[in-house]
This record gives structure tokens, C-alpha cells and sequence, in this order.
């Protein structure tokens, strides 16, 4: 899952940390469907140019923590993101529940 630019990344002690943190503050469930989450997925995807980014890697407002079947929804743009996310006056990445 993970790409090898990421690797590295994935297995530091501040991406754990972080991680372990983050799951924390969603009491371990997926944000989406609220059952037992799994993954915690960048919403701003990593690429080689951002891994270095903090405010894109570490940024708790780019996180957000899944199921499995949440995070292959997401992946497969099954599960919309982009329209249910918008940047507050102070630039913080804000969600809003589906719209039906
Ligand atoms: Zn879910
Ligand atoms: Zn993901």
C-alpha cells in the first residue's frame, strides 16, 4: 500500500507518534462510518515533492481515520472527498457530512 518514497516516512517515530495521537482523538473509530477504524489516510495525498512537508504528513487536518472498506471507497472514488471538504477562514481543512 505504501509507495517506496513514503517507506521511510512510514516508519518514523513522528508519523507513529502522530498516527498513535490521531487515532486517539477519534477513539480508535473510522470518522466516516464510525466502526472499528484501520488506516489513517492523508486526504492530501503524499507525493515525493510533500514527504518532507510536515504540514501535509504530520497536519491532524489532513488526517483522517478509516475502516478498510472507508479507505477503499476513498480510494476508489466511491466515498466523495473533495466536495465535502472546504478550507475555514483560518485555512484549516474542514469536513461536512455527505450531502445525499
Ligand atoms: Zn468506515
Ligand atoms: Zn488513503
Amino acid at each position: 500500500m505504501a509507495q517506496d518514497f513514503a517507506l521511510a516516512f512510514y516508519h518514523s517515530k513522528a508519523w507513529l507518534e502522530c498516527r498513535a495521537g490521531y487515532i486517539n482523538s477519534v477513539l480508535g473509530l473510522c470518522e466516516h462510518c464510525h466502526k472499528q477504524g484501520l488506516i489513517v489516510h492523508h486526504i492530501v495525498k503524499l507525493t515525493p515533492e510533500n514527504i518532507n512537508d510536515p504540514s501535509i504528513t504530520l497536519d491532524w487536518s489532513n488526517l483522517m481515520y478509516l475502516c478498510l472498506d472507508c479507505h477503499n471507497a476513498i480510494h476508489a472514488d466511491r466515498l466523495s472527498t473533495k466536495e465535502n471538504y472546504y478550507f475555514d477562514e483560518k485555512g484549516n481543512l474542514c469536513y461536512s457530512p455527505l450531502k445525499k
